[in-house]
C-alpha cells in the first residue's frame, strides 16, 4: 500500500536540482525540532508500545544525521494551524478530511514563506483504520508496520520527498526496507550537512532473526536465518532451541538489502546466516529460537522468536512424494490490498488429508516457502 501522501501548506515551491535523492519543497531553519507523543498511548498486539516504536524510529535519524528529533510525552493541540508544536496521532480521519482508499499515513507539513521554504512545523497522522502492529521482516498482510513507516514519515519531517529510483525508505510503497539507507542519509546530510564520522551510537552488533519469525508456523526442513552486522568481526553466531545449544550457524552470506539499510556497519554487505534444519525434529508445538552473536572484540548481542512447528497429518518426513497431490487445488492469489509475494494452495491433499497451504516469498532464501498450514 501507499505509505502516505505528502502534504505541503502554505508553502513557496521550489525547483530542486538533479540529485540521487530527493528533496521535498521545505526544511527546519534549525537542527532539531520536537514530536509531542501524548497522542500515541497505547501498545501494538505484538506488545510493544507506540511511542517505544515511534522513539526507535527517530533515533535511526537522530543517530546518523546532524538532525535531532526530540521527543516529548506533552500532548498538543490537535489539527491546530496556530500551534506550531508537532503533532502525532492515530485518527480516522485527515484533520477533517476522509483517508485515501490505500493511505497508510500522512505527514502535513506547515511552512513559512521564504526562499527556501522554512518548515515551521510537522503533523504525522496515521491511519487508524488500518489495522497496525511493530515487527521486522516482510510486510505482512494482517498489519502494516508502524515503525518503518514512522521512519518513512520523519524522512517527510526532515524535508525529503518520495524516492522513486534508489533503493530507500522513502519509497512511496511500503516494503521491506526498514530504515534510512545510503541515499536517504545522503539526502538528510544535503538538507543539514554530514555528520562527522557518518554517524555515530551506533549499536556494536545489530542482529536480526527472520526465519522463524515471532509466532511463525513451521514444518519439514527450513531455515534459522537472519543477519548481523557490526562494528567489528564476527566471531560465530550460536543457535539455542528451547535454551538448548544446537550450534553455531553459518554466517557471511552476501545480503544487498542490509548494506542497503545499514551502510555504516563495514561487514553489512555479507551479514547473513542461515542454516537448514529438520523443524519436523522438534515435537509439535511452541518452542523458542534464540541467536547470540559474539564479535572479535567482546560485544555480544541476542535476538529471539517464539514459532510453533507444525506437521501434515503428524508425518515428521514424506519420502514418498505421491503422498502430496494438487489435482484439485486451486491457487488462490493476493487481492490488490494485500502484499503480492505471496499465495495460498488451496485443498492440497497430503497423506489422505486437505490442507490450505499459504506460501510467502522469503528474501533471505530467494525461495517461496511455507508459512502457514491450515486442516481443512
Ligand atoms: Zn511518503
Amino acid at each position: 500500500m501507499r505509505i502516505c501522501r505528502f502534504l505541503l501548506i502554505a508553502s513557496l515551491f521550489f525547483a530542486t536540482s538533479a540529485q540521487a535523492f530527493t528533496l521535498g519543497p521545505s526544511k527546519w531553519p534549525q537542527g532539531d525540532t520536537t514530536m509531542y507523543l501524548g497522542s500515541l498511548s497505547g501498545s501494538s498486539t505484538s506488545g510493544t508500545s507506540w511511542k517505544d516504536a515511534y522513539t526507535e524510529a527517530a533515533t535511526l535519524w537522530n543517530n546518523n544525521t546532524n538532525f535531532t528529533f526530540n521527543l516529548s510525552n506533552a500532548s498538543v493541540a490537535a489539527c491546530s494551524e496556530s500551534d506550531l508544536r508537532n503533532y502525532m496521532a492515530f485518527r480516522g480521519d485527515v484533520c477533517g478530511d476522509a483517508w485515501g482508499d490505500s493511505t497508510l499515513a500522512v505527514t502535513i507539513t506547515y511552512s513559512f514563506n521564504s526562499t527556501p521554504s522554512a518548515t515551521a512545523k510537522t503533523d504525522i497522522l496515521f491511519n487508524d483504520t488500518l489495522n497496525w502492529d511493530v515487527y521486522h521482516g516482510p510486510v505482512l498482510p494482517a498489519a502494516h508496520d508502524f515503525r518503518r513507516v514512522t521512519v518513512h514519515e520523519l524522512g517527510h519531517a526532515l524535508g525529503l520527498d518520495h524516492e522513486t529510483t534508489a533503493t530507500a525508505i522513502m519509497a512511496p510503497f511500503e516494503g521491506s526496507i526498514e530504515a534510512p539507507t545510503s541515499n536517504d542519509l545522503a539526502g538528510v546530510a544535503a538538507l543539514y550537512g554530514a555528520p562527522s564520522g557518518g554517524g555515530n551510537a551506533l549499536a556494536p552488533i545489530k542482529i536480526e532473526l527472520e526465519t522463524p519469525r515471532a509466532g511463525e508456523v513451521l514444518s519439514g526442513i527450513a531455515n534459522f536465518q537472519g543477519w548481523v552486522v557490526s562494528s567489528a568481526a564476527i566471531q560465530k553466531v550460536e543457535l539455542f532451541v528451547d535454551s538448548k545449544l544446537i550450534g553455531n550457524i553459518p554466517f557471511g552470506g552476501v545480503r544487498d538489502d542490509v548494506r542497503d539499510a545499514w551502510p555504516q556497519y563495514p561487514n553489512a554487505a555479507n551479514a547473513g546466516f542461515s542454516m537448514a534444519y529438520a523443524y519436523s525434529s522438534f515435537t509439535p508445538g511452541t518452542h523458542t529460537a534464540l541467536v547470540r552473536a559474539y564479535d572479535v572484540n567482546g560485544n555480544i548481542q541476542e535476538a529471539s522468536a517464539t514459532f510453533t512447528t507444525v506437521e501434515f497429518n503428524n508425518t515428521l518426513f514424506f519420502s514418498d512424494p505421491n503422498k502430496i497431490n494438487l489435482r484439485n487445488a486451486t491457487a488462490v492469489f493476493p487481492p490488490a490490498e494485500n502484499p503480492g509475494y505471496q499465495m495460498i494452495i488451496d485443498n492440497a491433499v497430503v497423506d489422505g488429508k486437505a490442507y490450505a497451504i499459504l506460501l510467502v516469498w522469503s528474501t533471505a532464501t530467494q525461495n517461496f516457502e511455507i508459512h502457514t498450514i491450515t486442516p481443512k
